[in-house]
């Protein structure tokens, strides 16, 4: 019998990679066909400064709705994107879209996009940026553009000269999901971040865990010594952003205890509703009322 059943798992695995296989096949066609057709779209998530819970700027992410499969998380396609060398083509759009649609935003909100690896070798971001920009009227540093540890380390050279050529135009550069990646640290001083997003596992248990809260005041120490703005990816709850506040320096927090990532339609609402909103931690900051 177990030599029967080893048999049977093993025509299962073997099925499901084939499944697998097939499934990916597909998605990359049809990827490839939503990307052609500018099929893709936009959500946003707005980042707070932590002391004036004011909206400083929101993320840009990309979103796919397969029109059988629904919704393929960002997770998925964006590698197999990466892996099919149409990643620059994703960029552009995203580039273009955030930008036109930061230039209708109230104020001096600004937007930040992500960028691949991939993006170094295979795209003219500055002159895609600056081409964006003048179309839109919007100045460089309301545009942020987020990279990650692998991304950089990936192609160290290029990143450091195209990021260089971002910087000097006034460009905003965030180095996104820190401490999951490389982590070699001499990098952080050598390319010209401006930003920090620590990556929200550092986040995940620090209003119960003092240890995870010390090591996320540790790691935002790390990125204010080095005079990044610092910034804490996945706030969920009151009591993460109230240990935050109490014990780390961090300056900036995005989550889904502000809002989830809306479509660009709902932006300006979202934005006038959050800075109408005095944060409950800080009560002597009201002006009025
Ligand atoms: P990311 O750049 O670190 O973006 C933040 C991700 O965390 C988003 O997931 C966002 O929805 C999610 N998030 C925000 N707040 C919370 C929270 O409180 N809790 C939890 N659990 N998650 C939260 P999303 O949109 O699924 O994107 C995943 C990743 O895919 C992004 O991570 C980014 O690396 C990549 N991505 C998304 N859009 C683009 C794009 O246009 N270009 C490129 N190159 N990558 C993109
Ligand atoms: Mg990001
Ligand atoms: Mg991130
Ligand atoms: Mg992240």
């Amino acid at each position: 019998a177990a030599k029967g059943e080893g048999k049977g798992r093993c025509q299962l695995f073997h099925q499901q990679m084939d499944i697998d296989y097939h499934y990916r096949q597909r998605l990359k066609a049809d990827l490839r066909e939503a990307v052609a057709a500018g099929a893709l779209s936009l959500v946003f998530q707005p980042l707070l400064d932590i002391s004036s819970h004011r909206v400083v700027s929101c993320e840009a992410l990309a979103r796919w709705t397969h029109p059988e499969l629904g919704p393929i998380p960002p997770a998925t396609f964006i590698p197999l994107a990466e892996e099919m060398g149409i990643i620059s083509e994703i960029t552009a759009f995203v580039v273009r879209s955030a930008v036109a649609e930061c230039s209708q935003w109230a104020g001096e909100i600004g937007v930040a996009v992500n960028v691949s690896g991939r993006d170094f070798r295979g795209l003219d971001l500055p002159g895609l940026v600056d081409e964006a920009l003048a179309e839109s009227g919007l100045s460089a540093p309301r545009l942020e553009l987020e990279v990650t540890e692998t991304a950089v380390i990936e192609e160290t050279a290029l990143a450091q000269s195209v990021l260089e050529s971002l910087s000097a135009r006034g460009i905003s550069i965030a180095l996104d999901d820190f401490g999951t990646g490389y982590s070699s640290l001499s990098y952080l001083s050598a390319l010209p971040f401006n930003k920090l997003k620590i990556d929200r596992s550092f986040v995940q248990d620090i209003a119960e865990d003092e240890r995870a809260l010390s090591l996320l005041a540790n790691v935002a120490r790390l990125g204010r010594d080095l005079e990044l703005t610092v910034v804490a990816e996945g706030v969920e709850t009151e009591d993460q952003l109230h240990a935050m506040l109490k014990h780390t320096g961090i300056q900036q927090v995005q989550g889904y205890f502000f809002s989830r990532p809306l479509p660009a339609r709902d932006i300006a609402e979202l934005i006038s509703h959050l800075n109408s909103q005095t944060s409950p931690l800080l009560p002597a900051k009201r002006k009025h009322g």
